[in-house]
């Protein structure tokens, strides 16, 4: 442990976001710089669990996993990141955490979750029990689980076909199995909530269609203002839907020493934590090689991912994406596996794959 502590360059990284993609290059550059890692909430959360959660809140235990856990070294600062100068990152706190080097990671949706990860383990538990007590249940966004078929589920998506993020052939296969399962699938609507009142059990669609069910589940993701980026320094670099422009060495466009990675980039793929996982040890590379002064052209680039996407359907029936076929079922399921890949992840993070930590 000593001999890491003592290669330990002076350098400052200052990484924005404890998703997947900030959490990892976090972790694995602790022990060779100053490593700073912002993010509002006090865990990791394996974002590609979170559904199995709702329905398993065990499940839960080991995919929310406090950043203390993986990243033992550097600061953890619990705070939004609100403005980027040319040497400092501002925080909600009021801080100004000056970085050599940044990584921006902080994915493309609003920050919904408590901060303390116990809070957010009795939120997936209160799910849970509301899931349990319905007969009837509103799932309003993309929806890709089933678990209790004895209850009566409505899936309202407002783009006219689901999983809109890959292609036709998987979203038909999905639109199928759910037809199989008996779940009233209404594409191309929204549901009003502005107007709906807690307790209601009546919801009302853009359609003008009314649905009564006893709960609803959001799971649509909010696209977030990203003002904090918008107004900085890296203003030119922020596309209009809010992504972040990147090089083939995953620079944000015209930076020297900033990098984005993750959902945030305007990479044209599909927005996956594979392929976050993929840009974290490419910007860890070149962030290794720039801190030793390095040849700049040997830095490693990324080509964006082929279309491959596995998507869960229920507990043992993804649909899977690749650029030969696209297919349901069994396969499928031996390549997501019933772990919903935490395990996998739990590894790559250096910490137990199976063990419930920070209870
Ligand atoms: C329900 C669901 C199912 C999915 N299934 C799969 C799947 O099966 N396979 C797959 O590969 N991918 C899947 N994905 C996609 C995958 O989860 C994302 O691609 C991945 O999480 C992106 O990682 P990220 O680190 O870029 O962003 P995120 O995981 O979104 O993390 C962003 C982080 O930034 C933080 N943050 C936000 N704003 C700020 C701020 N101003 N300051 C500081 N921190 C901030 C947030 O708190 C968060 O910790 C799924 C996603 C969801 C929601």
């Amino acid at each position: 442990m000593a001999s890491k502590v003592e290669n330990k360059s002076s350098k400052v990284i200052v990484v924005v976001g404890g998703g997947i993609a900030g959490a990892l290059v976090a972790k694995s550059l602790q022990f060779h710089a100053h490593v700073v890692l912002i993010d509002p909430k006090e865990y990791l959360e394996i974002t590609y669990a979170n559904l199995r959660a709702k329905v398993e809140p065990s499940f839960a235990e080991r995919s929310v996993v406090k950043h203390s856990d993986y990243f033992t070294k550097g600061r953890i600062v619990i705070a939004y990141a609100t403005g980027v100068t040319d040497t400092e990152v501002l925080t909600s706190d009021g801080e100004g955490i000056p970085y050599d080097y940044l990584v921006i990671a902080t994915g493309a949706n609003e920050n919904t979750y408590p901060i303390s990860r116990n809070k957010r383990l009795e939120q997936y538990k209160e799910h849970f029990a509301r899931i349990k007590l319905a007969d009837s249940v509103l799932v309003i966004g993309g929806g890709s689980t089933v678990d209790f078929p004895e209850k009566k589920l409505t899936l309202v998506h407002k783009y006219t076909r689901l999983l809109d993020f890959i292609g036709p052939k998987a979203s038909c296969k999905a639109l199928d199995w759910f037809i199989s399962k008996n779940v009233n699938v209404i594409l191309g609507q929204t549901v009003d909530l502005e107007s709906h009142q807690s307790g209601d059990k009546i919801y009302k669609t853009s359609g003008g269609e009314t649905i009564m069910a006893d709960c609803h589940f959001y799971c649509a993701g909010i696209p977030w203002g990203m003002s904090w980026l918008r107004d900085s320094v890296l203003r030119d670099a922020v596309k209009d839907g809010g992504r972040v422009m990147v090089d083939e060495y995953l620079r944000v466009k015209g930076r020297k020493n900033i990098f984005a990675i993750g959902d945030i980039t305007d990479i044209p793929e599909i927005k996956q934590g594979l392929n976050a996982i993929q840009h974290a040890n490419i910007a860890v590379k070149n962030l290794r090689l720039l801190m030793h002064r390095g040849n700049e052209n040997k830095m490693a680039t990324y080509e964006a991912s082929p279309d491959m996407a596995v998507v869960s359907l229920g507990r043992k029936d993804p649909v899977m994406q690749s650029p030969m076929s696209t297919m349901i079922g069994r396969l499928p399921g031996l390549v997501k596996s019933n772990d919903q890949f935490v395990g996998k992840t739990r590894r790559l993070m250096g910490i137990d794959a199976s063990t419930c930590f920070g209870l």
